[in-house]
């Protein structure tokens, strides 16, 4: 009498339609497999198997998912705003999630330096404020205020030097210095 080759010590009585393997104990399907097994009579499927196959349905299922996220077909996409048709390594992932209005890499990167000069701006409005307060300050005399706003200003002027364009300093105090300098 052959041993079974299995590691179990006994032999079973089912067979696996996909592995094919042949013999195996009961312990090496589902329960539910063998109900339907000892229902129907159809052919079983080892848990082994049953495995792999949802394994391979499963990776299927993303692969397909990926194809419809990119929203296109071939593998490329159109930028929603240089309305260029490009493969899709020029498109960022999120981008891609926006399906029609996504934007190629280097158009999300114009944008961001938009945003950047749209900041710079913002601080140039920031700087002009500040020279405005010292000017109050030098109106009302205050010298504490005065120094309070020139030292803020040079922060922010360095910040804003090293950032962008150097910017011309003190335009306005020196004329109206001067022009109060004499009235003091
Ligand atoms: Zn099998
Ligand atoms: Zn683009």
């Amino acid at each position: 009498m052959s041993r079974p080759v299995d590691t179990d010590r006994w032999a079973g009585n089912f067979d696996c339609i996909v592995c094919r393997r042949k013999r195996l104990v009961a312990s090496e399907f589902s329960k539910r497999a063998l109900e339907r097994h000892r229902k129907t009579g159809g052919p079983l499927k080892c848990n082994k198997c049953a495995a792999e196959q949802e394994e391979r349905e499963r990776s299927e299922a993303a692969s397909k998912r990926k194809t419809a996220l990119a929203g296109c077909v071939g593998g490329e996409s159109t930028c929603s705003s240089c309305k260029q048709t490009l493969p899709l390594d020029n498109f960022n992932r999120n981008q891609l999630a926006k399906k029609d209005k996504a934007r190629c890499r280097l158009c999300v990167e114009k944008s961001i330096k938009d945003e950047e000069r749209t900041r710079e701006s913002s601080k140039q409005g920031k700087l002009d404020e500040i020279k405005r307060k010292m000017k109050e300050a030098d109106t009302k005399g205050d010298v504490k205020e005065r120094l309070r706003w020139e030292s803020q200003l040079s922060a922010l002027e360095a910040e804003f030097v090293t950032g962008l364009k150097p910017i011309v300093m003190g335009r306005g105090r020196g004329r109206r210095g001067r022009g109060r300098g004499g009235r003091r």
